[in-house]
Formats: structure tokens, C-alpha cells, sequence
């Protein structure tokens, strides 16, 4: 690694939480702020991040897109695209976004100022996903990472495995449907590409909730193979079939209409044996779209930077790991960066 600068580096001073989110001072935005802002810095499009009535946005393409599909493309004054890579300058500071390997269009922000780097990670992971650009490495002085899945006991499991897992019980129980619960966003067209890559070739059917997010994924070139929305299946019970679907509907009158459902939730909250079975999931998958403990841990430490600020609520275990391994951590608490639903 390049000899980091190691000098003293006043990050707060220009960089801080106030009352609408994480503010750069420096150059004059928020970074996901949760209350509508002059000028804002979206990491990616999951509905805790990115929020509607914002002067300006600054964002991926890829989150743009998503943001024009949820929210609508009046949902802030501006968007202006930054695609990876490219810097541009704000006020004092230079700023790029580089893949953080969350979701389609998810990014890091790196911010600089007079030599000194801070990456602001928003929602991150390392494990393969063919729906996005995996995360990018950035060596900086200051790491701000989410800290969803911050305790030793979360242990995301491969995702291919979780993927065969689900591909097994189709061929062990052709006479029921499989409902899919994933979080539409991200997750819904990960279980879809990773089951594809599987070598599932079959028509995959979608509630009707998670079509046009398909189809966003596509126009960005994420071929997804054959789908169909379910209202226009006419295969009455769909035994045997694969349904993808928002995970409150597995509970709902919606899922009664499958023959016999195996019901599957696919989720890093899977994990945690008790929440599938409160949750009535006769298939847990854990699948998730952000990093677990090791990747959190191996991340923070390849980043080389001497300062950590932890986000997303898990921060004090992480915070004490960080502490008794020589690293400055400091928990922020952000409002508004919820437990993801994932
Ligand atoms: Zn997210
Ligand atoms: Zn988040």
C-alpha cells in the first residue's frame, strides 16, 4: 500500500452528522440525507438512502434510474449522473464514486481534501453478485462503514450454495410452487441471476410488486431470462414453479392461491434460526446484500485507515474489535439509516 498520510487529520471538522444526515462541510452536501437537502450525495436507491425532495442529486446513472422508477423523475429539483470513476469538484473537496457491490448502481463516496481521503461506504459487501459491479478497494484515512450485520455470529453463507439449496427442493417437491420472499430491490434479481447461473432455465414468475424493478435491471443490461408476472400465468397453482415475491406476501391471502407452498425468504436475517420460524419460513436462505462480520472486519483493516466511523446501529461491537486492534472508532449516529429490510 502507498505510504498513507498519516498526518493529523481533523475529519469532523468538515465532515460531521447533523440533523438531516452526514454533512461534508467541505463541499457543501449531505450524503443520504433522510430530510430534504440543498444538494444531496446518493449511495444507492433502497428507500432509507434515497429519499424524495431534494434540491440536488448527484448519484450513479444506475441509481438515478432507480430513483426516477420509485420515487419519479420529479423527486428532486436536479439529478446529476456521476458515473464511476470521474471526480469532480465540490467546493473544497474532490469527490468520485467508486462500486460498493450492494445493489445495482451502489456506491462508495471518496471525498478528498488536501490530501486526505474519506470513504464514505454507504451499504456494502464482498460476496459475488452478477447484478452489480463488485466493491472496490480504496485505501483512505478515514473508513465510515455500515456495521447491518456487525456481530461475529453473522456468517453469511455462500450465495450459490443458498441458490442450489432452493434448486434442490424444487426437484425434491415438483408438486408444490416455491414462493421466493426477497426484498425487491437488489435481492429479487440476485436469487433470479444466481438460480440462472445455477443453470435454472425456466420461466421464473414475479408478484406483481417486483416487475418493473426486473425490468429496470434488464434496460441496465442485467439479462434475467424468461419472466412472467404471475397475474398473467396461466398455470392456475404453479406446482413445481419458481415465484418471486415481496416477503410480507408470504403471510398474505396473495400466497393461497400456489399448490402447497414451500415458503423461502432470502435474507442475511435468515441466519438467525428463531426469526425464520417466528416468520413461519419453511426454507431459509441466507442470502444477503451487505457485508458480515469477517468481510466488515477484513474490509476495515485493508482499507488502512487509522479512523472508523460505524453506521447502521451495530456499531458497538465492531466498535470495541476495532478499539482493542489499535484503530480509532466512533460510533454516528445517523437517523434515519435503518435496519435495512433485506
Ligand atoms: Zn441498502
Ligand atoms: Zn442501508
Amino acid at each position: 500500500m502507498t505510504a498513507l498520510r498519516r498526518a493529523a487529520a481533523p475529519f469532523h471538522t468538515w465532515l460531521y452528522p447533523d440533523d438531516r444526515g452526514l454533512y461534508c462541510a467541505a463541499g457543501g452536501f449531505h450524503i443520504d440525507p433522510h430530510q430534504p437537502v440543498e444538494r444531496a450525495v446518493i449511495t444507492h436507491g433502497h428507500s432509507d438512502h434515497a429519499r424524495a425532495g431534494h434540491g440536488a442529486v448527484l448519484a450513479t446513472p444506475e441509481t438515478i434510474a432507480v430513483m426516477h422508477a420509485r420515487l419519479g423523475k420529479e423527486s428532486a429539483g436536479s439529478f446529476q449522473p456521476l458515473p464511476y470513476g470521474e471526480t469532480i469538484t465540490l467546493s473544497e473537496v474532490q469527490v468520485r464514486l467508486v462500486p460498493a457491490g450492494h445493489i445495482l448502481g451502489s456506491a462508495q463516496v471518496v471525498i478528498e481534501k488536501q490530501g486526505c481521503r474519506a470513504v464514505v461506504s454507504g451499504d456494502y459487501k464482498r460476496a459475488h453478485d452478477p447484478t452489480c459491479r463488485p466493491f472496490e478497494l480504496v485505501p483512505c484515512d478515514l473508513f465510515v462503514t455500515e456495521a447491518t450485520f456487525a456481530l461475529p455470529v453473522f456468517q453469511h453463507e455462500p450465495a450459490e450454495h443458498e441458490a442450489r439449496k432452493l434448486l434442490h427442493s424444487l426437484e425434491e417437491q415438483p408438486e408444490r410452487a416455491h414462493l421466493v420472499g426477497a426484498y425487491g430491490l437488489g435481492k429479487c434479481q440476485r436469487m433470479i441471476k444466481l438460480v440462472r447461473e445455477a443453470g435454472y432455465e425456466k420461466p421464473i414468475y414475479l408478484h406483481g410488486a417486483m416487475v418493473s424493478l426486473c425490468e429496470l435491471y434488464e434496460a441496465c443490461g442485467v439479462a434475467l431470462g424468461p419472466l412472467v408476472y404471475v397475474a398473467d400465468a396461466e398455470r392456475g397453482t404453479l406446482a413445481g414453479e419458481l415465484v418471486m415475491c415481496p416477503p410480507s406476501a408470504l403471510r398474505e391471502r396473495w400466497s393461497r392461491r400456489f399448490a402447497d407452498p414451500v415458503t423461502a425468504f432470502a435474507s442475511g436475517w435468515m441466519r438467525i434460526k428463531g426469526r425464520a420460524r417466528q416468520q413461519g419460513v419453511e426454507l431459509p436462505l441466507v442470502v444477503s446484500d451487505h457485508a458480515d462480520w469477517p468481510e466488515l472486519v477484513a474490509t476495515i483493516r485493508e482499507t488502512g485507515a487509522g479512523e472508523v466511523w460505524i453506521t447502521h446501529g451495530r456499531d458497538d461491537a465492531l466498535g470495541h474489535y476495532l478499539s482493542t486492534h489499535g484503530v480509532k472508532a466512533r460510533a454516528l449516529s445517523i437517523v434515519g439509516w435503518d435496519e435495512e429490510a433485506e
